[in-house]
C-alpha cells in the first residue's frame, strides 16, 4: 500500500496563526501597559544557514510588533567578549529575550555561554534552570522546536493523556524536552536513541511518533501503527533527482509513512515554520513574566 491516506498537518498555516495571535497580544500589551517586548539575537561568525535563520527571526520579530536587537560578531570573537555581551543583555531592561544562535565557533564553550543567559530571558529554553523546571513541573521557558511539535499535536489530537508516544532522538534541544512535554501531557513515553533495540518494534506500539534523529527518511511506513500521528522534526538535505540539485527530506520516509499514518507533518512545511513562531511566543511569555503580568497560553 503506497497511497497517501494520512491527513497532512499544515505547520506553515499553524505557525502563521500563532504569529498573528502573538502580534495581537503584543499590540494589547503596548496599549494597556505601554510595554514593547524586545528580543536580542546574537550571531557569531558567518555560517550561511545561521545567517538565514537570524534574518528570518529579526523580520518576524518586527512583524509581531516586538523590538529586535541584532548583534553580529566576527567568527574570531573571544569567548570573554561574548560573555560580556550576554551580561549586558541580561542587564538591559529593554531586552526581554536573548537568543545566541548555535552552532558557535569551536573556540567558544557553547554551554558556558548558554549558562550565562539569565534564565528569565532564555527564550530558547536551553538553560539548565529551564530544563530542570520543565522536568520538575515548574514555570519553564520551553525549547521552541519541541513546543512547536506539541502545539501541532494538541491541535490535531486534542487531549493527549494516555496515548503512547515514542520520541526518536535524545538531544537536549529537541528529543529530551519533547519527551518531557509529552510526559507533562500524561502520555506514556518511550525515548529512543541510537542504542535502542528493535526501534521499528518500539515505533509500532506508538500512537504518536516524533522523529528527531537527523537521519534522512529513517522511519519507514511499516514501523507505523495504522492511524498513528507522525511528527517529523528532521531537516536533511539530500541529492535531488537532477544532477547538482538537492532537496529537503525529513527523518521519516514521507511516502510510506503517509500511507499508514492518520496524520503526518510534511518536510518542508511541517515542524520547521513552528520554531520561530514559538520563539516569538516565548519572548512574549518572558516579557509578561518580567513585568509581573499574567501570561495566558496563546493557543
Ligand atoms: P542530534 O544529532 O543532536 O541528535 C540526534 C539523536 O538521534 C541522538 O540522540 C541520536 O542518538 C539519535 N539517533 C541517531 N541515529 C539514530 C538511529 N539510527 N536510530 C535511533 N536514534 C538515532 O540532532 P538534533 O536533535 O539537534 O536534531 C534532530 C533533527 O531535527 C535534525 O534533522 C535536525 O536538522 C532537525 N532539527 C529541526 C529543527 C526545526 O526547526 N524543525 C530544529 C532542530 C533540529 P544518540 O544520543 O544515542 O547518539
Amino acid at each position: 500500500m503506497t497511497e497517501q491516506t494520512a491527513k497532512i498537518i499544515d505547520g506553515k498555516a499553524t505557525a502563521a496563526a500563532l504569529r498573528e495571535a502573538v502580534a495581537a497580544r503584543v499590540a494589547a500589551l503596548k496599549e494597556r501597559h505601554g510595554i514593547t517586548p524586545g528580543l536580542a539575537v546574537v550571531l557569531v561568525g558567518e555560517d550561511p544557514a545561521s545567517q538565514v535563520y537570524v534574518r528570518n527571526k529579526n523580520e518576524q520579530t518586527k512583524q509581531a510588533g516586538m523590538r529586535s536587537f541584532e548583534h553580529r560578531l566576527p567568527a574570531d570573537t573571544p569567548e570573554a567578549a561574548l560573555l560580556t555581551l550576554v551580561s549586558a543583555l541580561n542587564a538591559d531592561p529593554a531586552v526581554n529575550g536573548i537568543l545566541v544562535q548555535l552552532p558557535l565557533p569551536k573556540h567558544i564553550d557553547s554551554q558556558k555561554v548558554l549558562d550565562a543567559i539569565d534564565p528569565a530571558k532564555d527564550v530558547d529554553g536551553f538553560h539548565p534552570m529551564n530544563a530542570g523546571r520543565l522536568a520538575t513541573g515548574g514555570n519553564a521557558l520551553v525549547p521552541c522546536t519541541p513546543l512547536g511539535c506539541l502545539i501541532l499535536l494538541k491541535r490535531e489530537l486534542g487531549a493527549l493523556a494516555g496515548r503512547k508516544a515514542i520520541v526518536i532522538g535524545r538531544s537536549n534541544i529537541v528529543g529530551k524536552p519533547m519527551a518531557q512535554l509529552l510526559l507533562r501531557e500524561s502520555c506514556t513515553v518511550v525515548l529512543a536513541h541510537s542504542k535502542t533495540r528493535d526501534l521499528p518494534g518500539e515505533c509500532r506500539q506508538a500512537d504518536i511518533v516524533v522523529a528527531a534523529v537527523g537521519q534522512p527518511e529513517l522511519v519507514k511506513g511499516d514501523w507505523i501503527k495504522p492511524g498513528a500521528t507522525v511528527i517529523d522534526v528532521g531537516i536533511n538535505r539530500v541529492p535531488g533527482a537532477e544532477p547538482g540539485k538537492t532537496r529537503l527530506v525529513g527523518d521519516a520516509d514521507f511516502k510510506s509513512c503517509a500511507a499508514v499514518a492518520g496524520a503526518i507533518t510534511p518536510v518542508p512545511g511541517g515542524v520547521g515554520p513552528m520554531t520561530i513562531a514559538v520563539l516569538l511566543r516565548n519572548a512574549l511569555e518572558a516579557c509578561c513574566r518580567q513585568h509581573g503580568l499574567p501570561f495566558e497560553e496563546v493557543f
